[in-house]
């Protein structure tokens, strides 16, 4: 598919640019361009793709994403490698699940390397967002939702796919810091037979009464445990979880329909496994947790994810009162696993799963 080029009429002067990506933070500067391509049954799928201003979208009151809510998303960064040249990670891994999320929102899938080349689209026009300060990256925000004016319930007929890009600083400001946890017990994420697999807004609008609720305890971040026996632990709002023992041995939960399958995770059991730690995927639960936390077996847990990449977990606020992970501070595994993953991703190490895609 051919992409139209859309010049943009009033680009951000070089020097507004620089300001804006001089501490960009996280989320709210974006890049001049977008991609979108459309979507219609009656046109035969996909068509239209563009590169073009970043701008508002005109969207019918009736677009039925805003009242059904079929929307899936991806999100990924772009890095400045020490030869200047611009790097993905593992972007096919995004493509593959960003299918796979469409799958089960009843939408349309995209080619895969439709999705790839949007990728490159926008990084060739907005390469010069990238942020120079240390840590710095392009957050990609591929999304995808329903734009068909209807208000029956069935899977809509025309979607919008589209791509912005936002500089990004490191995610948290003077490294690593580690988080409070806070385990909720009034609410749950996903439930068997779900949508907690599929990477969709609506999970993430689930997640924000228990995620203030984390916020007016004092903590940093919700842990959300099984919907059924409320006693497993299944994974943060955005991010994955790694438990580390003090045999040496790391376990994490299992993908079992009600955790998002991370890209982050999936990279860290391979990179562990490398290392040649044993590695499980087992059910893990929040009295064991606290049990193995209190006794020093546990050592260490790692929370990862594309925006964070590895953090450790310092404190978990549980139903039954406080308990801190060693020492509550950033773990030996903890800080290698980020040391490992951050120098593959920023070009400065290795890469022997060619998980790196240049520009
Ligand atoms: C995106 C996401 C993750 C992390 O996935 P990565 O591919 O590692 O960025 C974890 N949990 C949830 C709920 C997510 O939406």
């Amino acid at each position: 598919m051919n992409f139209e080029r859309i010049t943009h009429p009033a680009p951000t002067s070089p020097a507004a640019r620089e300001e804006a990506i001089a501490n960009p933070g996280f989320g709210t500067v974006f890049s001049d361009h977008m991609v979108t391509i459309g979507y219609d049954e009656a046109k035969g799928g996909w068509h239209s793709a563009q590169l073009g201003p970043r701008q508002p979208i005109p969207l019918d009151p009736a677009a039925s994403v805003l009242h059904y809510a079929q929307e899936i998303f991806e999100g990924m960064k772009a890095y400045r490698h020490p030869d200047g040249s611009l790097a993905l990670f593992r972007p096919e891994a995004n493509a593959r699940r960003f299918n796979e999320s469409a799958k089960r929102m009843a939408m349309p899938e995209l080619p895969e390397e439709l999705f790839l080349e949007s990728l490159r689209q926008l990084l060739a026009v907005d390469g010069e967002w990238m942020p120079t300060v240390e840590g710095g990256s392009i957050y990609l925000r591929p999304f995808m939702f329903a734009s068909e004016a209807f208000l029956g319930v069935r899977p809509a007929k025309q979607y919008k796919f589209i791509v912005i890009a936002s500089p990004a600083g490191s995610y948290f400001k003077g490294g690593a810091k580690p988080v409070k946890i806070w385990v909720s017990r009034n609410y749950t994420r996903a439930a068997p037979g779900g949508t907690g697999a599929a990477k969709t807004g609506g999970n993430y609008a689930a997640s924000l009464v228990p995620q203030a609720e984390g916020i007016a305890n004092g903590c940093d971040q919700v842990v959300f445990l099984d919907a059924v026996e409320k006693k497993w632990i299944e994974e943060l709002g955005g991010m994955n979880l790694f438990f580390v023992f003090d045999d040496g041995t790391v376990v994490t939960p299992p993908l079992t329909g009600t955790i998002l399958p991370g890209i982050t995770r999936d990279s860290l059991i391979q990179l562990l496994r490398s290392e040649g730690l044993q590695l499980r995927e087992e059910p893990y639960s929040i009295d064991q947790w606290r049990a193995d936390a209190t006794t020093g077996k546990l050592v260490e847990t790692m929370a990862c994810g594309t925006a964070a990449v590895v953090t450790p977990v310092g404190t978990v606020v549980g139903p039954d009162g406080e308990f801190t992970i060693g020492s509550g501070g950033t773990g030996q595994l903890t800080h290698k696993m980020r040391e490992a993953l951050v120098g593959i991703q920023r070009g400065e190490r290795d890469d022997p799963h060619s998980w790196v895609q240049k520009i």
